[in-house]
Formats: C-alpha cells, structure tokens, sequence
C-alpha cells in the first residue's frame, strides 16, 4: 500500500485557497486536536487542521487531499473516549465545529435538519423551547450531534427511546474522494436496499464526514418523576432490573451506581444527593429510574408498583427525587460521574462493555477481583437498563508504564470474559483505535475482513481517519 504525502507548500496553498484564515498549519494548530477526552491512548499531532463550515468546502478540501493521499480525520468536540478523532497518521485535522446551525424545523413531520457541529446541549435546548424532545441523551452534552451520530452515541435514555442510530433519518455525506451523496430521506420507514444510512452511523469518520442531519423529534413529554432505589449489594440492586423492565412501566433510564462512585462524586459535587447509608445500614448500589410521560396519575401508579417491585426485591427503601431542584442535582451528580473520576485520578483507562443485563453482577465480580490481583483501582457505573457498563481502571500510584502493563493484562482478560458473557467490546463509546484489537477478537476474521472490504470501497486509499476501528494497515504503511 502506497505510503501517505506530506502536506507540502503547495498544498498548504490550495487547502487556504478553500477556507482562507480557517487554515492552520505547524504551530497554528490547535494543541488539544492531539488528543479527545481519553490521552493515555496517545497524543498525535496532525500537520495541519481546517474548520469547515459548508459540505462544499469539506467536498473540497477532500478532492484535495485525495489526489494528494493526505490523511485526514473529522472531528467533532474531541469528547470521545476511544481516540477516535486523534490523528494518528498526522495529515490534516477536519473539524466540523463551526458547522453548527440548526436549520430548519418540520413541525408537522416532526423533524429537525441541521450542521453536525450543533452541540448536544444546544438541539436539546432548541428542540425543548419548541415542545419537542430529541431523546438520545448522552452524558457529555457539549459533545457534536455529528460526534455522536459518527459513534452512535447511547446515553441514558436508551431504555425507553432507543439510541442515537434510531431518530436519524437522512444525512449529507462527503466521501474520501470529494463526492457528496444523500443518504436516507425523511421519511418513517423505508425498505429500500441496503441501507448506507447505517452504515454510516457510527463509522466513526472512516467511511465519509457527514455534514448535514435530519432528525427525528418527539413531543415533549410533561410530567417525569425519579425515584433512587437503594440496596445492601451490586447483586440484589441488578437483579430487580429484569423485574423493573418486565413490569411494564416503561422507565425512560435504570442507572446503576455503586457506593465507591457515589462517594466520589458527592466529594467531586460538593452535593451529596445520593445517600450512603439508608436505615442506618450502609448502601452497597443503587439505580436511579426515571418515568416520563404525559399524565401524572400514570406516573403515580408507575411509582406505586415500583415500590412493590423494590420490596420483593429488597430494597432497603424507594427515595422519591421530589423537587426540581433535586432533580437537577440528582441528574446533575450522575451526569458527572467520569467527571468525579478524572478529577481524583492520575491515571485512567476505561471500558465501555455491553453485557446481557442479567450478566452484570458476573462481569462487575470479576472485573473487581482482577482490580484486586492487580492493584489497580476499579471504579465503575453504567446503563443497568440496558446491560452498559462503564468501568474505570484508576491509579494515582503507579508510573504510566507500569499502568498500562497491568491495565492491559486486565483489559485483555476482561474482554474475554464479556465474549463468555455473550457480551460487545462497546455498547456506545465506539471502537476508534484503543479497542481495535478486541473488536477483531469478538467479531471474527471474517467478519472483521468484512468490514475491512467495506472500508476499501468507500475510501480505496484509506486517507479517512486511519487506524480506527478495522483499519490495521497503520504499520503496512510505514
Ligand atoms: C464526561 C463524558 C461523558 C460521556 N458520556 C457518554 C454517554 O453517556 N454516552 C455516549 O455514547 N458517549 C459518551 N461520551 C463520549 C463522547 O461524548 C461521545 O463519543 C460523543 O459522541 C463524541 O462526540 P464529539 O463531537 O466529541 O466527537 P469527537 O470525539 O470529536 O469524534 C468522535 C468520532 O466521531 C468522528 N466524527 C466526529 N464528527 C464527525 C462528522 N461530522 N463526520 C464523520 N465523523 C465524525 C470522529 O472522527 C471520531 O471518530 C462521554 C464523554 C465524556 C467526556
């Protein structure tokens, strides 16, 4: 395979032709676009960096860099915790940030079109002041809505309404030679062929960069109440999640923390809305459900019933999240759980597994006896709902390298447990390049050598964010 270019003079000179002072080179770049919210999987440096602002440019800027083999990665906010929008092939750096106009409500289909550079926070807000809803919700609302269909981002809300993949319709996309085609169109369902629109999300920016979405919206829903349901083990707190959801009450979230992230995060807040002990007993877990809906009397009986089900399954008590003002607190604390992490943590490595909900407690058990035999610090919390887990691996006092011998070691057997688990490498975070290496474990050789054909036919030269998520041609190139 043909060795990538060098962004020379000359094709400094065309790439500021296309977005004039939007072209940074060398020492102009901005230092963070090394790095997104996880650098212990590396810093790189890219040549140079444009912010786009129309599809035309970025069309432009990609015939450029096609005729040139010039890599080039997209990025969104840099908040991704799998390194996918680091440059690892240095190149040229594509953010799509300045793109980031909402630009047209459909009330009456109830869809939104807009830039991919819209923050997360600001469609919510938008959508909201016109009493609409988009409801994927993940954690860091100043993440790109492109970000996060580029990763499929999950969130809390998944339990309910599905992911980020299920509310888009129709995207722009600009492909590694400069094309720009439509997928999808506004419609509720189609049966129409492959479907590239599914492809393409969360493909992580190495099959095309979208530059334009059109979103599904729903109603607003009116009226939402949370309850903290608090219990002695991680255990007896998971297993009521299958009697949660089988109870047909349709909770929008089931999200699970333990009584280490708890601390951490009332220390991290200042606020601790979450109690620690309840009945003069210490809390080992809890979850935090959430009912949404559009008649209070509904969501009465919804938390009625969810006592019963705590009782049986012995909850030490059901606590009603009342106020607004606790509401925001609570969502606020658990919003900020990684946040909490980081803040009292040297050095931090995560993972992002999706197991079968019932497998949780076997997967934290042992996740935490691997922790233990390591001596590193596992903190964790996740989606209970939906089988997510977040973990931390921590340290404050081991050196980087040591770190990441034993993390690997960890990370390695962990992975292998998941697959016995029937479990995925990433139930939201994405692959990027830090979790390669597991995806190909878990899938196979064939079908990871899929996914490698489909990568060579949208992008033959392979100049769209290299090395990430099936790409191992990185070394072959050196
Ligand atoms: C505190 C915190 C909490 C988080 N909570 C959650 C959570 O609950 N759920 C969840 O799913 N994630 C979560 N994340 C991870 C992160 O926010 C998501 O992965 C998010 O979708 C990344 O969006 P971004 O704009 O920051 O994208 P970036 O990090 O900039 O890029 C991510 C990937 O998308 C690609 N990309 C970006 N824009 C485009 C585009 N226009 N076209 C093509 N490719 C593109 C990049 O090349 C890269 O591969 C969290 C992160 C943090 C720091």
């Amino acid at each position: 395979m043909a060795a990538y270019s060098k962004i020379t003079p000359e094709i400094a000179e065309q790439l500021r032709a296309v977005v004039g002072k939007r072209f940074y080179v060398g020492g102009e770049v901005d230092p963070n676009y090394s790095h997104d919210e996880m650098p212990i999987y590396g810093k790189y440096m890219p040549e140079a960096a444009v912010d786009a602002e129309t599809t035309e440019e970025v069309s432009a800027v990609m015939k450029i860099c096609a005729a040139n083999k010039i890599p080039v990665t997209c990025r969104g906010a840099g908040t991704g915790l799998v390194g996918g929008c680091v440059p690892l092939a240095g190149g040229l750096v594509l953010c799509t940030r300045r793109m980031n106009k909402i630009l047209e409500y459909d009330m009456d289909n109830l869809v939104v079109r807009l830039q991919p550079g819209v923050l997360l926070k600001d469609l919510a807000a938008d959508a909201q002041s016109r009493g609409l809803m988009y409801p994927p919700d993940p954690g860091e609302k100043t993440a790109t809505v492109g970000g996060n269909i580029s990763t499929n981002a999950g969130g809390m809300r998944a339990v309910k309404y599905g992911v980020t993949r299920d509310y888009v319709l129709a995207l722009t996309v600009v492909l590694a030679d400069g094309r720009i085609i439509e997928l999808g169109k506004s419609v509720c369902k189609t049966s129409s062929g492959y479907s590239l629109l599914h492809l393409m999300i969360g493909s992580e920016g190495t099959l095309g960069i979208i530059t334009e979405m059109t979103l599904k919206l729903i109603p607003s829903p009116i009226c939402d109440v949370s309850c903290l349901v608090p219990f002695r083990d991680v255990e007896s707190c998971i297993r009521s999640v299958p009697k949660i959801k089988l109870a047909n009450l349709d909770p929008q979230s089931i999200e699970f923390m333990d009584a280490d992230i708890v601390t951490s995060s009332a220390a991290f807040t200042g606020n601790p809305i979450f109690p620690e002990r309840v009945r003069n007993e210490d809390v080992g877990a809890s979850v935090l459900v959430t009912f949404t809906g559009y008649d209070e009397d509904e969501l009465d009986q919804k938390m009625i019933k969810l006592g019963e089900i705590a009782k049986e399954a012995d909850a030490l008590d059901v606590l009603v999240v009342a106020t607004s003002s606790n509401k925001k607190s609570a969502w606020a604390a658990r919003s900020s759980f990684l946040t909490a992490i980081e803040a009292d943590t040297k050095l931090i490595d995560e993972m992002d597994v999706v197991v079968p909900v019932d497998k949780i407690p076997a997967f934290l058990i042992y996740i935490r006896a691997l922790g233990d035999e390591l001596g590193i610090r596992i903190r964790n919390f996740g989606h209970a709902g939906d089988g997510n887990l977040h973990i931390y691996c921590c340290s404050n006092e081991l050196e980087e390298e040591e770190f990441k011998r034993r993390v690997k070691i960890i990370m390695d057997r962990a992975y292998t447990k998941c697959a016995e688990l029937e479990g995925q490498v990433s139930g939201e975070h994405s692959i990027g390049h830090a979790k390669m290496v597991y995806l190909r474990e878990s899938v196979g050789e064939d079908v990871f050598e899929l996914m490698r054909q489909i990568k060579a036919v949208f992008d033959p030269d392979g100049i769209l964010n290299p090395g990430k998520v099936c790409d191992s041609t990185l070394a072959e190139r050196a």
